[in-house]
């Protein structure tokens, strides 16, 4: 099999203007804002004026296995059962639509590792040179909110500090959309008098920035302000909490995400749409597209599939206990997907060695699978769908193993060629998909409120940390750092404490050690840190080294991109 790469693939298809998509959406072309020829904003009160295209309307989760340093493709799965799906629709001519509901790309890791953020080979989205540079601009308006805040605290500190901010004890750091290691801690009001206030800061990457987790949880404008109001941004010398409120940051910070707050609307390399939106990091923060992306896709489609970031363990959780929980949002069904190699991987073999046959290791590697299909329905009563997205070293034998242990496990199984075959490639998975979703309509018994959450919010800190990484990662119980213990006390002394929590730990392990891999057991879980996203609603529990602004690696892709003389892009991926 030989497969251009992925910019080859991209520039090669053919794009339909983005108002016909919109027409297939049944929303006429006044009814979105265009940005150029094949992106526009969806107006989603347009949307929601309408009755919806369905009443039965349903939600899938695409998430996956613990995962190699490669990626698993999710991303890629997604987009092309989205075709796929489309494909099945017309060939039923049942008059269904799906639509994709996904992330939209932060610039900074562009430049760094190869790698695409819009899906890969015949599964993709276009024009993915737009996706993967600067898009709509809405990671920039972001950046420009953050950072507008930041300037409004050490103005305020600067004209006379009437809140007695303590320098010390800013929690809101700066954000910038690149990788830049030198900006990660920064000593900032260098100069004189007139020059602000000197004191120690940072850059965060925008993705990892409050503000974006924010943008994707906020339910409309009027929630958007209130929780960027609510943003925790400093302690007073007195220990009293400061909110952006307090500083009358939150109508102007409202003001500059006005028009990014709108989804993006673009399409799939079969012309199909897709609704990129948000793109929170999945360790400090949530991981999923914005709720209003999905709100718009459910309205606009009978079938719509989204991605949440990283394996099971962090982006399914966080998708159920954070976005759906905040929500109200509700999923049908989550589709797992698995790779042989990261089987193999999670069984013990080496990096260098995944394209060789092992059964033995790719035995070794199934309990992670389990493990994750066994969460997914009985922690978060999901159906549940496996995935197994194909490599080119595959081997017929491997593909054989996988198939049984999901047979043992009594849960149904596809594989997937999309990234070789486009939407083709998919129609089996998709087929799966539609009879189990109506299976369970047909089914009295499981059709109402299945889905739960893996813990009540009203439990102490601790508590639902330990229930996390009990019931979901398998460990014994957690250690807490004193560092730690004193901002839970101080959480709870504030009566900020009963919210949900987002653990950020690696995503390569179900536990906090990277090296761990498989169904690991007999683990204690180290909680290092305490962090609340106040306005985001949710309390970030660090579990080992967690980077807020990536660097670039030592031979950046930057060295590679470049831009001909008619200005078509090189070098992306
Ligand atoms: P995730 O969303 O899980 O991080 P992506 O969908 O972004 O993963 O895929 C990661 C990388 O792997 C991308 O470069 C993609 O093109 C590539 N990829 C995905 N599926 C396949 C496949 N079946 N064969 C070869 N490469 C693939
Ligand atoms: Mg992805």
């Amino acid at each position: 099999m030989s497969v251009p790469s992925d910019i080859e693939i991209a520039q090669k298809a053919t794009l339909k203007p983005i108002v016909e998509i919109a027409e297939q959406l049944g929303l006429a072309a006044d009814k979105i804002e265009p940005y150029g020829h094949y992106k526009a904003k969806i107006n989603p009160n347009d949307v929601f004026a309408k009755p919806p295209k369905s009443k039965n309307s349903k939600l899938v989760l695409v998430t996956a296995i613990n995962p190699t340093p490669a990626g698993e493709g999710k991303t890629t799965v997604t987009i092309g059962l989205t075709d796929a799906l489309n494909r099945v629709h017309k060939q039923n001519q049942d008059g269904k639509r799906t639509i994709v509901a996904l992330r939209e790309p932060s610039v900074g890791p562009v430049f760094g590792i190869k790698g695409g953020a819009a899906g890969g080979g015949y599964a993709q989205v276009l024009p993915m040179e737009d996706i993967n540079l600067h898009f709509t601009g809405d990671l920039h308006a972001i950046g420009a909110a953050n950072n507008l805040l930041a300037a409004l605290i050490d103005n305020h500190i600067y004209q006379g500090n009437a809140l007695n901010i303590d320098p010390k004890q800013i929690l809101w750091r700066r954000a910038m959309d690149m990788n830049d290691r030198q900006l990660r801690n920064i000593v900032s009001g260098l100069g004189n008098t007139s020059d602000g206030v000197m004191r120690e800061g940072g850059f965060d990457i925008t993705v990892a920035s409050e503000v974006m987790a924010i943008f994707c949880l906020a339910t409309d404008l009027a929630d958007l302000k209130q929780r960027l109001g609510d943003i925790l941004v400093a302690y007073s010398k007195d220990k009293k909490p400061i909110y952006a409120k307090d500083l009358k940051a939150h109508g102007a910070m409202t003001a500059l995400l006005k028009e990014a707050i709108k989804p993006n609307l673009v399409q799939t390399i079969e012309g199909n749409p897709a609704i990129l939106h948000g793109g929170p990091f999945a360790n400090i923060a949530h991981g999923c597209n914005s709720v209003i992306a999905t709100r718009t896709a459910l309205h606009l489609a009978d079938y719509t599939l989204t991605e949440a970031g990283f394996g099971a363990d962090l982006g399914a959780e966080k998708f159920c206990d954070i976005k759906c929980r905040l929500s109200g949002l509700t999923p049908d069904a989550a589709v797992v997907v698995a790779t042989i190699r990261a089987l193999k991987y999670n069984g013990g073999a080496s990096k260098d060695n995944l394209k060789q046959e092992d059964l033995a290791a790719l035995d070794q590697g199934l309990p992670n699978l389990t493990k994750h299909i066994e969460n997914l329905q009985e922690i978060f009563g999901l159906r549940v769908i496996v995935a197994i997205n194909n490599f080119e070293s595959d081997t017929e034998a491997e593909i054989e193993m996988v198939r049984k242990a999901c047979k043992r496990l009594k849960v149904d199984v596809a594989l997937t060629q999309v990234w070789e075959k486009g939407g083709a490639g998919g129609e089996d998975l998709a087929k799966a998909l539609i009879d189990l979703l109506d299976a369970a309509d047909n089914d009295p018994k499981a059709k109402h409120g299945e889905f739960k959450f893996a813990y009540d919010t009203q439990m102490r800190i601790e508590d639902k940390i330990r229930t996390v990484a009990q019931r979901v990662y398998g460990a014994n119980d957690i250690d807490i750092s004193s560092t730690a213990r004193a901002k839970i006390k101080r959480l709870e002394s504030l009566q900020l404490d009963k919210l949900p929590i987002c653990i950020a730990k690696t995503q390569y392990s179900l536990s906090d050690n990277a090296s761990l891999l498989g169904r690991p057991t007999g683990f204690n879980v180290q909680v290092r840190d305490i962090s609340l996203s106040n306005g985001a609603g949710f309390i970030v529990v660090i579990c080992g080294p967690i980077m807020r602004m990536p660097g670039l690696p030592k031979v950046p892709s930057a060295e590679r991109i470049d831009v001909d003389d008619e200005g078509n892009i090189v070098g992306l991926f």
